[in-house]
């Protein structure tokens, strides 16, 4: 090759490398929009790679709910989302010891991958619910920063805590049995300690109820696509084994407690080296080509 030809090659490279690193990262770009975009309610694509338009925010005080840490200004949902939220809040109001619930995170302005700290809660239809019980709904901004919610498992993850209460248990079961509801993220323990108390008649609402790495801090109440939402992906079922009624209270369970905390000694012969697998792409390395196309829109809408 002559030199001028291999300083073009190189020159082309350079820029190709520059180009791929410059693209700026999807959670970079929705998280600096603080107003949603305007436009119908609209979900578009799925709870772990969308986004959505004409989010809105959850007030931040309502008669039965505070949300909290309001100055991650990610309390944006669909429509159902904020009315599921004031119904469960209702509910959970005439519990007793609660005055209501404490709202974590629903969705960003215009949904999105976050900036930080979920894979999922893009498209406006996820919400974490903290497990501490309110005391009180007259909470300062100051205080909905600084106040934590409280874990309702032992440390050795096996088992609830003193903090867990049938009203937890009446709370996550109320949520379960509403139609808007696909299915709840919590902690193994809570989910064993539900399917101990259910009696046989009455489990069946325990197959919306997943168990998941963390969540004992609060749960995680996913709503199903709205009707009529034709960008929504809807999620497909993935209750691994129906061997017990499909309620989930089996051995894929007890894998949470048991293999996944410690998991057992390989035997016998050792394995080929496995080839390594290419990178998958997810919340924090999305770029927006990864996006549904829409999400552009959304991006760029005033
Ligand atoms: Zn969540």
């Amino acid at each position: 090759m002559r030199p001028f030809r291999l300083f073009a090659a190189v020159t082309a490279l350079a820029l190709a490398v520059t180009s791929v690193e410059a693209e700026p990262l999807a959670r970079t770009l929705f998280g600096s929009k603080s107003m949603p975009a305007l436009g119908a309610s609209e979900p578009i694509g799925s709870y772990a790679r969308g986004c959505a338009s004409g989010l809105m925010q959850l007030p931040e005080t309502g008669p039965t709910w505070q949300a909290m840490r309001l100055s991650r200004n990610r309390h944006w949902g669909q429509p159902e989302t904020l009315s599921f939220i004031q119904d469960l809040s209702a509910y959970a109001a005439t519990l007793p010891g609660w005055k209501g619930l404490y709202i974590g995170d629903i969705s960003q302005p215009r949904g999105g991958p976050m900036t930080g700290g979920h894979a999922s809660h893009q498209i406006g239809l996820d919400v974490d619910i903290w497990m501490l019980p309110p005391q009180s709904l007259r909470l300062s901004r100051g205080q909905r920063e600084s106040l934590s919610s409280i874990s309702i498992r032992t440390a050795d993850q096996t088992r609830i805590n003193g903090n867990w209460t049938p009203a937890h248990a009446a709370l996550l079961k109320a949520a379960a049995l509403d139609p808007r509801v696909d299915r709840i993220f919590v902690a193994a323990a809570a989910k064993i300690a539900m399917c101990n108390q259910a009696t046989r008649a009455d489990k069946r609402w325990l197959q919306k109820i997943r168990p998941f790495y963390g969540h004992n801090y609060h749960f995680h109440v996913r709503l199903k696509c709205p009707p009529g939402s034709r960008l929504c992906q809807t999620q497909k079922p993935t209750v691994a084994r129906l061997s017990n009624g499909g309620d989930g209270c089996d051995e894929t369970l007890n894998w949470w407690v048991t293999d996944m905390l410690n998991p057992p000694k390989p035997t016998g012969k050792p394995k080929k080296p496995a080839k390594p697998k290419p990178v998958k792409k997810s919340a924090k390395t999305y770029v927006m080509s990864d996006l549904p196309a829409q999400c552009r829109t959304v991006l760029a809408a005033p």
